[in-house]
């Protein structure tokens, strides 16, 4: 690959510089840093690092720079991701803000919008949370029933959310609200902005298995919202939806590219392998390959964005088979590690055994969260196949 500026020798040497030694090993779910007007840091390089990523722009590489972003190119952004991956440098943060939220913002935004909000998100200053799914809308999700109803320059907002990641923790919340319960399901939904701290929104997180609580119910009664908060315009949430769902996709797409915990899994299972025969080896070897198939079909994706073509409706592709692959993999290392790979706290276990088994467990969220494998694969028919619906 031609290097025409000098970006890739100046890029690593600025990491080599910069990112802290602890924050080039691989991160635990732990240590995730998740940015917002409370960020908490566990240590000092987990503030560091995060302080000069964030002073470079690079937490929105891609993002112009008069909100915040290190107003890289496409080629840029991909050596950057290149560069951080080759050096095994964390994530500075995470927030569903940049992922997700603001490159809809970035398109469809308000300039009031893009002012108040995306400077926030590039400087990792607020947390992000999504509101989609209800009760009965999740898969179905134009089935919502949360009502907003206009008086004057505000909507009054009823309702209920379901499986709020962090809604407790999150200072904004982008929601899908219906404006227009005449219309077809489809097409009575806004997409609205909501101050978390507006009277009238209680949270209840749900407590897990596991005795944390990674997920909430959130209620609202006679909230207020200002109309401005409107995204895309009153009952045009659903085509806001579509893209936001679509930059969730890319981003869930991306998570063995160092976008969520990963430990060493096949270091942990290695004295297993070693002593495993040759069908399970055998086995092993065609998921890395897949994994290595997977990596260069998304190298090959980049290239088509850089190139300019569409490549939406591929990211239901990407996360089906990203998600799947992963599930598939750790199945198998479960397989050959046998009762030590189901071990999940306790003494006479490695952390790296724990690891595995709750990394598998894992991942089979991500096979349902940002839309399940089969809503993945009724898309890929209809987006991309263009088979009838
Ligand atoms: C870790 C995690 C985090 C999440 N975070 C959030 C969040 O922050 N905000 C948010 O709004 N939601 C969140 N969700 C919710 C998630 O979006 C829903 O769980 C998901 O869309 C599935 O909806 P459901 O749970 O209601 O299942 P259902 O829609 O009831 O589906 C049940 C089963 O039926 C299958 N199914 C349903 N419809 C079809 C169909 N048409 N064709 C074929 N099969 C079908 C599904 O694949 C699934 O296997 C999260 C979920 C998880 C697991």
């Amino acid at each position: 690959m031609s290097e025409p500026d000098g970006f890739r020798a100046e890029t690593r040497a600025w990491l080599e510089a910069n990112c802290p030694a602890p924050m080039r090993t691989p991160i635990t779910s732990a240590e995730m840093v998740w940015s917002s007007s409370r960020t908490v840091f566990l240590d000092d390089d987990q503030r560091v690092w995060f302080e000069r990523m964030r002073d470079r722009g690079w937490f929105v590489p891609g993002w112009p720079r008069e909100y915040g972003g290190g107003g890289l190119d496409a080629r840029q952004q991909r050596v950057l991701e290149q560069e951080m991956l080759a050096l095994g440098c964390r994530q500075p943060q995470y927030n569903l803000g940049v992922w997700m939220l603001g490159p809809v913002l970035l398109e469809l935004g308000t300039d009031e919008q893009k002012r108040e909000h995306l400077p926030k998100m590039a400087r990792g200053q607020a947390r992000w949370c999504q509101g989609f799914s209800e009760p009965n809308a999740g898969s179905d999700l134009a089935s919502l029933r949360t009502a907003a109803v206009r008086d004057g320059d505000e909507f009054v907002v009823n309702g209920q959310k379901i499986w709020t990641s962090y809604g407790d923790r999150a200072d904004w919340m982008y929601a899908l609200v219906r404006t227009d319960p005449a219309a077809k399901k489809q097409e009575g939904i806004t997409f609205l902005l909501i101050d978390m701290k507006t009277p009238g929104i209680t949270v209840r997180p749900i407590e897990l298995i596991s005795g944390k609580s990674e997920f909430s119910q959130v209620f609202f009664d006679d909230v207020r919202v200002p109309v401005r908060n409107v995204v895309g315009g009153v009952d045009r949430g659903w085509s806001v939806a579509k893209k936001l769902l679509d930059h969730e996709r890319a981003a869930m797409s991306k998570f063995t590219e160092g976008g969520a915990p990963s430990h060493d899994a096949l270091a942990a299972a290695a004295p297993y392998l070693a002593a495993a025969g040759p069908v399970w080896r055998d086995r092993l070897a065609g998921a890395l390959m897949d994994q290595q198939a997977f990596a260069l079909t998304t190298r090959r994706m980049h290239e088509m964005a850089q190139a300019r073509q569409d490549v939406s409706a591929l990211g239901a592709i990407m996360k089906l088979v990203q998600t799947e692959q992963e599930s598939a993999k750790y199945e198998l290392l479960q397989q050959v590690m046998g009762q030590r790979g189901l071990s999940w706290e306790g003494d006479g276990y490695t952390a790296e055994e724990h690891d595995v088994c709750r990394l598998w467990l894992y991942t089979k969220v991500y096979t349902i969260a940002g839309g399940s494998s089969e809503i993945q694969l009724n898309l890929i028919a209809r987006r991309v196949l263009g088979l009838p619906g």
